[in-house]
């Protein structure tokens, strides 16, 4: 039995990896879970799997229940689940969205927790620091992000110095078809509506702009110690194939199913066994697998992961933090599309951070600065 505590379990990964532990009763057993304002989703998903310990968003959110599990609230609270542990093979799945998914991720690895992380972000600010830590704690991490879970398994029992390249595959978000002067005044609503893939409103917006695979290139890096001379991305519309890997002989491995979160969220929870299916099979006939260039210049976010992970350390926090803050601003009717690229790219180029040691306690409160710092800028509180 596989002992599982969600934060974030109200997001569409949570929601998805309770789907898992829901068809899978006798393998997995829900002991903590963290959950959103949609408290009416809450209360459904704690009477339901009736877990241990649960974190609230915040404190004015907690609800009477019809049995008495450890209630904590906010990021205290979040540390609270990461930190609990019971049982044998205990599991964090960390389905938060931004930095606030760090330090439970911090925490569960001290707490020598399995994690399995869709939580791009802890690895993009703190992806060096994080290396560390499951080496010293002897913790492993298995991604859920579909493209690292086909590197993952495109990589199984081969050889790193035998790699080529990494090659991400990007559908091209919201405005794939769009040039960059159509780009003008485009709406949120537009910005949401993905062709692909139905996810959470930051990552939606993150893969309009492109920074998603930014973030993904950076992610890549740290999963698989890899220089970023050697990750590539490229543009493939149907998301079928979720990422590819290119040897020194030519042999490309690659990956392929449906746009589907139950699959590497499944494989993360059982890797590295592909024991049962939770999603729909893959239909072979009439594909039509397109791959095309992913522009740099289109997308100028992906040229932005690209130039803070060159200026490294700090940087990662900054590119990170800017880019929640602008989401954040834009999700909310303060800014159009193109001022989120304008906002991380001011942000990359200010060198006001260089001296900046990178440390986990520096990458937090330079972060909660940043985000501060735009967020005023346009009136808005936190
Ligand atoms: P969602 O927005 O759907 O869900 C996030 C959940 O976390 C919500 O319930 C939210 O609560 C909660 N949450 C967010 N911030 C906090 C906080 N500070 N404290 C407590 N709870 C919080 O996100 P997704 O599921 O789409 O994404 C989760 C992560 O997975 C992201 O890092 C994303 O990049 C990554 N990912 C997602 C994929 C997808 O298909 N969705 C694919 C690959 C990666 P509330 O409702 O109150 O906001
Ligand atoms: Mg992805």
């Amino acid at each position: 039995m596989r002992h599982l505590y969600i934060v974030g379990a109200c997001g569409s990964i949570g929601c998805q990896t309770l789907d898992i532990a829901r068809s899978n009763k006798d393998e997995f057993k829900v002991i903590g879970l963290s959950v959103g304002s949609n408290l009416e989703l809450a209360r459904k998903l704690i009477e339901e799997f009736k877990p241990e310990i649960v974190c609230f968003r915040k404190k004015e959110h907690i609800i009477s229940l019809s049995y008495n599990p450890i209630i904590t609230y906010g990021d205290e609270g979040l540390i609270e689940v990461a930190k609990y542990s019971k049982y044998d093979d205990e599991v964090l799945v960390n389905a938060l969205v931004g930095i606030s998914g760090l330090m439970p991720t911090v925490e569960a690895i001290k707490a020598k927790k399995t994690i399995c992380l869709a939580n791009k972000e802890t690895l993009v600010v703190a992806g060096d620091i994080i290396k560390d830590l499951l080496i010293e704690n002897d913790v492993k991490l298995v991604p859920i992000d579909s493209e690292h879970s086909a590197i993952l398994q495109c990589l199984a029992g081969e050889s790193k110095a035998d790699v080529k390249r990494l090659i991400i595959t990007a559908s091209g978000g919201s405005f794939r078809n769009k040039s960059r002067s159509e780009l003008v005044g485009v709406t949120k609503k537009e910005a949401l509506a993905h062709p692909n893939w139905s996810m959470g409103s930051k990552i939606t917006i993150d893969s309009a702009t492109m920074m998603n695979k930014g973030f993904e290139v950076i992610e890549a890096h740290f999963l698989f110690d890899l220089p970023y001379d050697k990750i590539d991305t490229i543009l493939h519309p149907q998301s079928i194939v979720h990422s590819l890997v290119e040897f020194n002989d030519g042999t490309i491995k690659a990956e392929l199913g449906c746009a589907d979160m139950h699959t590497p969220i499944q494989y993360a929870l059982r890797y590295p066994s592909h024991a049962y299916s939770q999603g729909e099979s893959l239909n072979l006939f009439n594909l039509n697998l397109e791959f095309k260039e992913l522009s740099k210049d289109r997308f100028p976010c992906l040229d932005y992961a690209y130039k803070a992970a060159a200026k490294g350390g700090i940087y990662y926090a900054v590119l990170n933090a800017s880019n929640e803050a602008a989401v954040h601003l834009f999700l909310n009717d303060h800014i159009d599309f193109l001022t989120i690229e304008k906002i991380i790219c001011d942000e990359i180029n200010n060198n006001d951070y260089e001296n900046i040691e990178y440390n986990l306690e520096n990458v937090v409160s330079i972060s909660k600065m940043i985000i501060n710092k735009i967020l005023l800028r346009y009136g808005v509180e936190e």
